[in-house]
C-alpha cells in the first residue's frame, strides 16, 4: 500500500514517540566506559522517504556514535567494490544465534566470521576494504558513510579513545580470525579502523537518510547521489533481515517485518524497501543490545503505515 500523507504520518510519529517514552527498562550499555555516561532519557526519531520528505521528533538533532549500524554500511560499500560472490564466500550471511561479540561462534564455526553483522564478520568486511593501508580502508569508509548520510561525518574521538583503550575483545577476535587466515592484513591496525568506524558521529535524522538511501536502491533521497547499486541495497537489506539485531533478530523480524540495524550507543535503522528509513535513538538496550524505545517507536510505526514487508494487506 502507500503511505499516508505527510501530516498524518507526523501525527502517528508523534503517538510512536509518545508511546516508546513511557518504557524505561534496559540499561545504557557500559562495556565502553565513555558510553555509560550518556543521558539515558534521550530519545528521537526520524522517518525519511525515498522523496527526500523528512519527519523529526524529540532528540533527533543530538549526536551519538553509530557503533554496529556502521556494519551495515560498510557491508554495503563492500558488496559494491567486491561484488556478491566474493563477499558472500568470505564473510558469509548465517545468523550465528550468538552475542554480537561471541569468540565460541567463530570457534564453533571453523574460523568462520558468520555474518557481516557481528563483530567478527565486521571486522573481517573492514579488513576486505579496498586500500593497501589502514589510512586508504579508512578513507574509503569515512566518505562512503558520509554519502549514505549526505554530509561529512566526524570521529568523536572521545568515543574512539575510550573503546581503543578497552576493546580487547575485538583484538582478541580479529587475532583469532587472523590465526584462521580469514584476515589478509595487520589484525590490529584493522580494528584500530573498526573502532574509528564505531565512533562516527550520527543523529536520528542522519540514520533515517542513510536508511531512506537503501530503501531508495542506493540514490540517497536528499542528496540524489548514488551511493552503491540497487542489487548491493537488496543484498544488505536480506543480511539485516536475518543478522541486524543479533540473537533478536527473528522476533524483530516477527514484530517489525523489516530489515533493521542496532547499535551499541542507542542508535536503530530501519528500511520499509521502496518506501521508507527510520532512524531512532535511545540509549536504554535490551540484553542484546539493542535500543527498547527504538524498537517499541519502530514496532508502532511499521504497524501504523503499514510497512511489514511479509504483510499482503
Ligand atoms: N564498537 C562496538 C563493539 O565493537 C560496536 C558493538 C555494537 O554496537 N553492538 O563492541
Amino acid at each position: 500500500g502507500n503511505l499516508p500523507a505527510g501530516g498524518r504520518i507526523d501525527e502517528l510519529l508523534a503517538a510512536a514517540h509518545a508511546r516508546a517514552l513511557g518504557h524505561h527498562e534496559g540499561a545504557v550499555a557500559d562495556y565502553i566506559p565513555i558510553l555509560a555516561g550518556v543521558d539515558p532519557e534521550l530519545f528521537g526519531v526520524s522517518v525519511v522517504g525515498v522523496d527526500g520528505v523528512a519527519h523529526d521528533i524529540g532528540d533527533s538533532g543530538v549526536r551519538f556514535s553509530i557503533q554496529s549500524i556502521s556494519k551495515a554500511f560498510v557491508y554495503a560499500l563492500l558488496c559494491e567494490a567486491l561484488g556478491h560472490e566474493e563477499v558472500f564466500d568470505i564473510v558469509g550471511v548465517n545468523n550465528t544465534g550468538s552475542a554480537f561479540n561471541s569468540i565460541v561462534a567463530i570457534e564453533l564455526n571453523e574460523g568462520h566470521p558468520g555474518n557481516p553483522m557481528v563483530n567478527a564478520g565486521a571486522i573481517a568486511t573492514t579488513a576486505l576494504m579496498p586500500g593497501d593501508t589502514a589510512e586508504e580502508k579508512w578513507a574509503g569508509i569515512a566518505s562512503g558513510l558520509s554519502r549514505f548520510a549526505g554530509r561529512r561525518l566526524e570521529v568523536d574521538e572521545e568515543v574512539y579513545r575510550s573503546e581503543s583503550e578497552t576493546n580487547h575483545r575485538n583484538r582478541a577476535i580479529a587475532q583469532l580470525l587472523g590465526s584462521y587466515g580469514r584476515i589478509r592484513f595487520d589484525p590490529s591496525a584493522v580494528v584500530d579502523v573498526y573502532t574509528r568506524q564505531c565512533a562516527l558521529l550520527v543523529d536520528a535524522h542522519d540514520l533515517a537518510v542513510m536508511a531512506a538511501t537503501l530503501a531508495d536502491g542506493g540514490v540517497n533521497p536528499e542528496t540524489r547521489e548514488r551511493v552503491v547499486s540497487a542489487e548491493v541495497c537488496r543484498d544488505t537489506l536480506a543480511v539485516l533481515a536475518s543478522s541486524g539485531l543479533y540473537e533478536r533478530s527473528g522476533e524483530w523480524l516477527f514484530e517489525i517485518g523489516l530489515p533493521g540495524k542496532s547499535g551499541v550507543a542507542g542508535g536503530l535503522v530501519t528500511v520499509a524497501p521502496g518506501k521508507v528509513g527510520i532512524g531512532a535513538f535511545a540509549p536504554r538496550l535490551d540484553e542484546a543490545g539493542n535500543s527498547v524505545r527504538g524498537q517499541i517507536a519502530t514496532a508502532y510505526l511499521s504497524r501504523a503505515l503499514g510497512l511489514n514487508i511479509f504483510a499482503s494487506a
